[in-house]
């Protein structure tokens, strides 16, 4: 029989030397690990048993088996799951296979950038690769459920491993650890009980302790170490905290504590469970292209699937737990479950309830409410425009930014403080919190006591367009907000700078020859060139013309798609009352000297704060140094 060596791909063994150089301070997970992986083979094969019952090979009654040989210094997990056929062995064991190679490469980059920090990479949960932690040498004997040859999978987790084939595997797998010299405790009988009690205690395949006899004895009985009941059937009060986190950990993978778990039964028309958590730290994934949500689907504690997009909305793609009803068919199709009114039912349902949780836990506690909208703030927004009906919930959930509160607020508290005379709730968006409080475009609002909204998640352009009203006040882009600005009076500071500004008729003649002025210099550059209201200030800015998509929207979309020009639909405004606007407007009534390189220049000014470069840097960098020449020399 030949024996192959087959190498890891090259973020597995990235991963392996990160998993032996303590990538986790506490080993014990690798039990949890290699626990949790054998129940989901079991659940694996009870599903396929459904509808092939000659899988089954005449055994449906699932356990997982753990022993050990102090002599040899090993340890064996072996189950009568779905086990692995040669191909399996290389797609599952040799590379990364779940959390994809994309989000792990992250993980390490962040990992490797801030030395020494693992906690990012440890929310993986590396799953079967944490043996490594323990064993200098790992084999994997196996067999898939309804094949003839079983297979022998070998590593030293150091960048290869064989696969041989091998006669008389029995159904399943059996892994077996050869113990480093410093992880011989977890040979000793009474430490193996006690971490199966922590950590595997809610598995619900039973998981039992063969005792290896000594010499002379006979074979012992089997231990039961687990309750082996799964955990979302036995009533809320006789399940501990711990419990629940384990469970969490169980189904998510991750090493955080949930910050809330919701646990109940529907019963009436339609009976289900639900247990679920939301995450204490935001997973990696959040953003990926899918968006799908995470809940795996039981039927009568038969596990279906993990993939079941029907479940819970996207944009509660954060949710992780299990969903178990005995009102749907057991031998249901994974592709029977789309479009079932039962399971769109239970997505109701679900969502409800999570959604008043929330709710709920935001009246309880605001501090630590906002520890969960930081984590999952911006996909929970998603909703926003995507769930009609849940819209108006969904708005009083968020919280934001402003001007007037680096704390996330809630639109009713920022309804609650809006000024006498204001006639709109006002928001801008971009990409930075601090940079857009201090941006020309808001200066105007700030200077009379007006709180902006700072949107600076993606998302947000896309739904401020959903909703055009908060509480009876229209919701408003700065860009819109020009009417308020006359009406409402400057506030002290400004004031004073404003009074001393006041324009006389003919000094307004000579602004309107600089705007003439200025639209000829800057030609196709700008779609107009118009006098600002939102202005304190600063002497420009960029805005875009009424009805347009904002700059912002504009950016996001160029970044998308790298090729899209910038567009030229821009204004640019100026304030008639700044001293640079005044000495020009005077100028270009004059000899008119310096005043296209001064437009040029102000333009280029407005992209930089944009976020832009200017439109040709080299000329921009002549003309700014030209301008301190007169100014120095
Ligand atoms: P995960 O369990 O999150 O998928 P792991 O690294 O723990 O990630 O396991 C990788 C894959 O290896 C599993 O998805 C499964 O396909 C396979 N696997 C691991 N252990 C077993 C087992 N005992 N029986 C069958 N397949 C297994
Ligand atoms: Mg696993």
């Amino acid at each position: 029989m030949t024996q192959e060596t087959l190498s890891f791909q090259a973020e597995v063994s990235k991963l392996l030397d990160i998993v032996v150089h303590s990538l986790y301070s506490d080993r014990r997970i690798f039990l949890r690990e290699l626990i949790s992986n054998a129940s989901d083979a079991c659940d694996k094969l009870r599903y396929e048993g459904l509808t092939q019952p000659a899988l089954l090979e005449g055994d449906g009654e699932f356990r997982i088996h753990l022993s050990v040989d102090p002599d040899a210094g090993t340890m064996t997990i072996a189950d009568n799951g779905i086990g692995m056929d040669r191909q399996d062995l290389i797609d599952n064991l040799g590379t990364i296979a779940r959390s994809g190679t994309q989000a792990f490469s992250e993980a390490l980059k962040a990992q490797t950038e801030k030395k020494g920090d693992v906690s990012l990479i440890g929310q993986f949960g590396v799953g079967f690769y944490s043996a490594f932690m323990v064993a200098d040498r790992v084999s994997v004997a196996t067999r898939k459920a309804g094949e003839t040859e079983g297979w022998n999978w070998v590593s030293d987790g150091k960048g290869a491993f064989t696969i041989e084939e091998t006669a008389d595997v029995s159904r399943g797998a059996s892994i077996t650890l050869h113990m480093r010299e410093d992880a011989k405790e977890f040979l000793e009988e009474f430490k193996l009980r006690s971490i199966v009690k922590t950590y595997s205690d809610h598995i619900a395949i039973p998981v039992d302790f063969i005792a290896s006899p000594r010499e002379g004895e006979e074979a012992k009985e089997p231990e039961r170490l687990n309750e082996a009941s799964a955990l979302w059937t036995r009533p809320r009060d006789q399940i501990t905290p711990e419990q629940y986190t384990e469970f969490y950990h169980h189904v998510s993978h991750g090493f955080d504590e949930p910050w809330h778990t919701l646990h109940y039964r529907a019963e009436g028309v339609l009976e289900y469970t639900g247990l679920l958590f939301v995450p204490g730290q935001k997973p990696f994934d959040l953003f990926t292209p899918e968006r799908k949500p995470r809940v795996k689907l039981y039927v009568n504690r038969v596990f279906i699937t993990d993939d079941c997009e029907e479940l819970l909305p996207s944009y509660l793609r954060f949710v992780r737990g299990i969903v178990d009803s005995s009102d749907l068919p057991l031998n249901v199709s994974r592709e029977m479950l789309q479009d079932d009114p039962r399971l769109r039912k239970i997505k109701g349902g679900l969502t409800k309830r999570l959604l008043d949780d929330l709710a709920k836990r935001a009246r309880d506690d605001e501090e630590d409410y906002l520890t969960f909208w930081e984590n999952f703030g911006a996909v929970l927004k998603e909703g926003i425009y995507e769930d009609f009906e849940r819209k108006d919930d969904l708005v009083k959930m968020a919280r934001f930014r402003t001007t007037a509160s680096d704390k996330p607020v809630s639109l009713e508290t920022v309804v609650g403080r809006m000024k006498e005379g204001q006639t709109a709730l006002y928001y801008v968006t971009g990409d930075d919190a601090s940079a857009l409080a201090r941006s020309p475009q808001v200066e105007g609002f700030v200077a009379r006591g007006i709180e902006v909204l700072l949107l600076t998640d993606p998302i947000d352009e896309f739904w401020v367009g959903a909703v055009p009203n908060v509480m009876d006040k229209p919701l408003k882009s700065v860009a819109q907000g020009g009417g308020d600005l006359d009406a409402l009076p400057l506030q002290d500071d400004a004031k004073e700078a404003e009074s001393k500004a006041e324009s006389t008729p003919a000094e307004e003649g000579k602004i309107d020859g600089l705007i003439a002025r200025l639209k000829v210099a800057l030609g196709d550059a700008v779609a107009d060139v118009m006098v600002s209201k939102r202005l304190t200030g600063s002497p420009v800015c960029l805005v875009a013309q009424d009805g347009a998509m904002s700059l912002h929207l504009q950016k996001l979309l160029r970044q998308a798609n790298q090729d899209s020009p910038l567009p030229s639909d821009r204004v640019l405004e100026i304030n008639t009352r700044h001293a640079v606007i005044k000495a020009l407007a005077e100028r270009a009534a004059g000899d008119g000297e310096g005043v296209d390189d001064a437009a040029h220049l102000l333009l280029d000014q407005a992209r930089i704060l944009e976020g832009e470069l200017p439109s040709d840097p080299v000329t921009f960098a002549k003309r700014l140094t030209d301008a301190m020449a007169k100014g120095l020399v």
